[in-house]
């Protein structure tokens, strides 16, 4: 499976997280996953995690990246982050997914999974 280009230390991902008050933070930008207190190895060993910004990249391909992120944004202040359109689908594709990332192994459980972030709006 070809992985887009990973940014680590990502400012962009930083801000991101200090938005949603993670502990650590992967964002698409484009055909680009940025990080923020997580490292690409950690990133890639949770294919749920994956999947998830796998298919943010797809809706940046399909919208371009003004339409996306004016879509984002808009249904962020509709809707709130967890019921943002655009992160339902990609909790779902996470789901759907993850074991084409998985490279071999055992899907991981819940309690290895990256939490989705829980934030108010
Ligand atoms: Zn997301």
């Amino acid at each position: 499976m070809q992985l887009p280009r990973i940014v680590e230390n990502s400012p962009f991902a930083r801000v991101a997280r200090a938005k949603l008050g993670a502990t650590n933070v992967a964002m698409v930008l484009g055909n680009s996953i940025h990080l923020s207190g997580v490292s690409r190895a950690q990133f890639l060993q949770d294919p749920f995690w994956v999947a998830h910004e796998m298919e943010h990249i797809r809706q940046f391909q399909q919208y371009g990246r003004l339409g996306f992120l004016i879509r984002y944004l808009r249904d962020w202040m509709r809707h709130g982050y967890y019921n943002i359109p655009f992160e339902v689908e990609a909790r779902n594709a996470a789901e759907l997914n993850a074991h084409l990332y998985a490279q071999g192994k055992p899907l991981p459980g819940p309690a290895e999974r990256h939490p989705t972030p829980k934030v108010k709006s």
